[in-house]
């Protein structure tokens, strides 16, 4: 399974209805909302096969404003090898 962070926003007036419809699809409680902050946005890391799947957590009438991003960890001995190239000086006068 890949990972994905769902990123789900809603706004103010349609927060009651984004919350019931996300529970009605039984994904209300894998995100972290920042609603009572007056950011009408979810935020959950679902495992899924798609980015398709993925957004299948987020209610119907929310969809096209989704963003679904991969999530993917980096091996920290790999990146300790990536050879780093010392900046370039600028020959600007
Ligand atoms: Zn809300």
């Amino acid at each position: 399974m890949k990972r994905f962070l769902v990123i789900s926003n809603h706004k103010a007036e349609d927060c009651n209805l984004a919350l019931k419809e996300t529970l009605a699809i039984g994904y209300l409680t894998h995100y972290d909302w920042g609603c009572k902050d007056g950011v009408h946005t979810g935020w959950a890391i679902l495992e899924a096969e798609d980015k398709a799947q993925a957004l299948m957590s987020v209610p119907t009438f929310l969809r096209n404003q989704e963003m679904v991003v991969r999530l993917i960890k980096f091996d920290p001995a790999k990146i300790a090898l990536i050879h780093v190239e010392p900046p370039t000086p600028t020959t600007e006068k």
